[in-house]
């Protein structure tokens, strides 16, 4: 096992803002970097892959698994339960990786609660019409379910400010730099760099 246990960061954003693209595109350079697979009850986009998107439940088992106590944190957003496995993240933690939740904001102020230490990052669209427009790119959602996502961007957005990080996605490869600079900004701290260069700097200090 490693000697030191990873950090876990919260990535929330309005649906449609970018989250899910910018943090592949971060895991795609960072090996050391994991993603928590959500279990939810919404029923999968064409090309999503159960186990890899997200674990698809029936609401029956997400309240079974919810009643067994299987989840660190969950809710019920656009009306469907998401929920992120607890076991997962503490194993995954304890392997030593970085752990990135993509989690709406009820979930990430449970998270907050129970591990001060977390870090979280909020991603904004650079504007409302943008937002729509990468929605209906997406071509996965219908119509309806856009414009059930729309409307519930703006009162989401007001929860920026419960954040630690904000990064605005107008230009991808832009807001892929900013996501990289959080993530290497806190592997630089000095108390990871310690555990990380522990034998180096006993021999620098000898
Ligand atoms: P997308 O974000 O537009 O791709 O749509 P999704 O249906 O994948 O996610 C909808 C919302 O649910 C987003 O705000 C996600 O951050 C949130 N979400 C996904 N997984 C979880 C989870 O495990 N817990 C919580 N609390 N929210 C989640
Ligand atoms: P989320 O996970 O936040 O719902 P996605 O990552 O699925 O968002 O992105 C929504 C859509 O917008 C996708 O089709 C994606 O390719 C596109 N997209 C993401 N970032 C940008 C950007 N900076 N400019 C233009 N389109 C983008
Ligand atoms: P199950 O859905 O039966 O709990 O798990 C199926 C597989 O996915 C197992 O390998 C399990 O360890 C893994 N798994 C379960 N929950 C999560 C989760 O929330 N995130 C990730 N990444 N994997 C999970």
């Amino acid at each position: 096992m490693s000697a030191s246990t990873g950090t876990l960061y919260i990535v929330s954003a309005p649906s449609g803002a970018g989250k899910t693209s910018l943090v592949k595109a971060l895991l795609d350079a960072q090996p050391q970097v994991r993603v928590s697979v959500s279990h939810t009850t919404r029923p999968m986009r064409p090309g999503e892959v159960d186990g890899v998107n997200y674990h698809f439940v029936s609401r029956e088992e997400f309240l079974q698994r919810l009643e067994h106590n299987e989840f660190l944190e969950h809710a019920e957003v656009f009306g469907n339960l998401y929920g992120t496995s607890q076991r997962w993240v503490e194993q995954t933690l304890e392997e030593g990786y970085d752990l990135i939740l993509e989690i709406d904001w009820q979930g990430a102020q449970q998270v907050r609660r129970l591990m001060p230490q977390a870090k979280s990052i909020f991603i904004l669209p650079p504007t409302q019409e943008a937002l729509r427009q990468r929605l209906t790119n997406r071509g996965q959602d219908s119509d309806e379910v856009i414009e059930k996502r729309m409307q519930e961007a703006v009162s989401e957005m007001t929860h920026f400010v419960e954040y630690d990080y904000l990064v605005i996605n107008d230009d991808f490869a832009h807001a892929l730099i900013d996501l990289q600079a959080i993530f290497r900004a806190n592997q630089l701290l000095q108390t990871s760099q310690q555990q990380r260069f522990q034998h180096l700097l006993e021999q620098l200090l000898a």
